[in-house]
C-alpha cells in the first residue's frame, strides 16, 4: 500500500513520523475519514470544511490548501486502485520538544492512507446491528474531530464483550451518539429523531446529508435529545457515518427494536443517501 506523508507518496513500510510528533505524545491532532464508491470521493467538500473547523478550533495551521488536499486524496485512491473503501487523513501539530503548551512555530504533519472495503453492499446492512448503552465518559469538545479515540475504543470492546456490534453513549440520561457514528430513532408516529448539534457530539457529515435528504423527501425530522427508554420503544433505530452510511439498529440493551429487522425509514434513507451522494461524488 502507498501512503502519503508530508509531501511524499511512499510504500507504507518506508513512511516515518517523529517520536516527538504531538499527535503521538498529546493526541494533538485531528482526522477525517472519507468514503470511496466507484473510485470517487463521497462528500469531500463536507469533510474538508469540517477539517478546517477542527483545525481552527485548535489554532492548528492547515498543512496544505483544501484544493491540494483533494488532489492528494485522488492521487492516493488512484495509486492504490481503491474502487470502494475509505481514505483516512490525519493532521497533527507536528514534532516539537515535549511541552504542554503549543509550539510557537508548529510544523504540522499530514498523513493519509487508504483502506479497501465493501461498503455499499455490506451484508450487515441487510440484518442491522445490535447495540448496548454505556456511559459517555469522553471529554467535552466532541465537536472537534480529534484523534483522542481511546474511550470510543473501550466502548467498542464493551460492546464486543456483550456480544453486540457497537455502543450508544449516554450522558445526563440522554443518548449523545454511537462510538463512531451518530444515533437516531424513528418514533411510532414516523418522526426521525437525532440529537441536536452542540459540543456534545461530532457534527457528522453523513448526518447533515441524511437530514437534508429526509426533509427533501417530506419526512418529519426533530433534532433533540432522546433517552434509551424512548429508543427501546421506537419503531426503528439507525446510525450514520462515512463508513456505514445509514445502518439499521435492531436491538438495544437486549431489547428488540420494532420487529427486530431493518425498518422502512432506515432502508429508504440508505437508498436515497447512496443514490444522491454518488451523483455528487468527485
Ligand atoms: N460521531 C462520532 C463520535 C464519530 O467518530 C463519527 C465518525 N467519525 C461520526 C459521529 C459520524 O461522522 P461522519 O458522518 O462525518 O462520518
Amino acid at each position: 500500500r502507498i501512503v502519503y506523508v508530508n509531501g511524499d507518496y511512499l510504500p507504507e513500510e518506508d513512511a516515518k513520523i517523529s517520536v516527538f510528533d504531538r499527535g503521538f505524545l498529546f493526541a494533538d491532532g485531528v482526522y477525517e475519514v472519507t468514503s470511496v464508491l466507484g473510485g470517487k470521493l463521497i462528500d469531500f467538500e463536507g469533510h474538508a470544511k469540517r477539517l478546517e473547523r477542527s483545525l481552527s478550533e485548535l489554532d492548528m495551521p492547515a498543512p496544505v490548501t483544501m484544493d491540494a488536499l483533494l488532489e492528494i486524496h485522488r492521487e492516493l485512491v488512484a495509486r492504490n486502485e481503491v474502487h470502494e473503501g475509505l481514505v483516512y487523513l490525519q493532521v497533527t501539530r507536528g514534532a516539537a520538544d515535549r511541552d504542554f503548551a503549543y509550539p510557537a512555530e508548529p510544523k504540522p504533519s499530514l498523513v493519509l492512507f487508504t483502506q479497501t472495503k465493501t461498503l455499499a453492499d455490506a451484508p450487515v446492512a441487510k440484518t442491522g446491528i445490535k447495540v448496548i448503552s454505556i456511559e459517555d465518559q469522553r471529554w467535552g469538545r466532541r465537536d472537534i474531530k480529534t484523534v483522542q479515540l481511546l474511550y470510543p475504543s473501550m466502548g467498542k470492546m464493551m460492546a464486543k464483550a456483550a456480544g453486540v456490534d457497537d455502543a450508544w453513549m449516554v450522558e445526563d440520561g440522554a443518548v449523545t451518539e454511537g462510538t463512531s457514528n451518530n444515533a437516531y430513532i424513528v418514533t411510532k408516529a414516523g418522526t426521525i429523531v437525532t440529537r441536536h448539534l452542540g459540543n456534545e457530539i461530532l457534527h457528522g457529515i453523513t448526518r447533515a446529508a441524511v437530514l437534508r435528504f429526509a426533509r427533501e423527501a417530506q419526512m418529519a425530522v426533530e433534532e433533540r435529545s432522546f433517552t434509551i427508554e424512548e429508543a427501546k420503544d421506537a419503531a426503528e433505530a439507525f446510525i450514520t457515518s462515512a463508513s456505514t452510511f445509514v445502518m439499521p439498529v435492531v436491538e438495544l440493551d437486549g431489547a428488540q427494536i420494532g420487529d427486530g429487522t431493518p425498518g422502512p425509514v432506515a432502508t429508504r434513507l440508505r437508498e436515497i443517501y447512496l443514490e444522491e451522494s454518488l451523483k455528487k461524488a468527485v
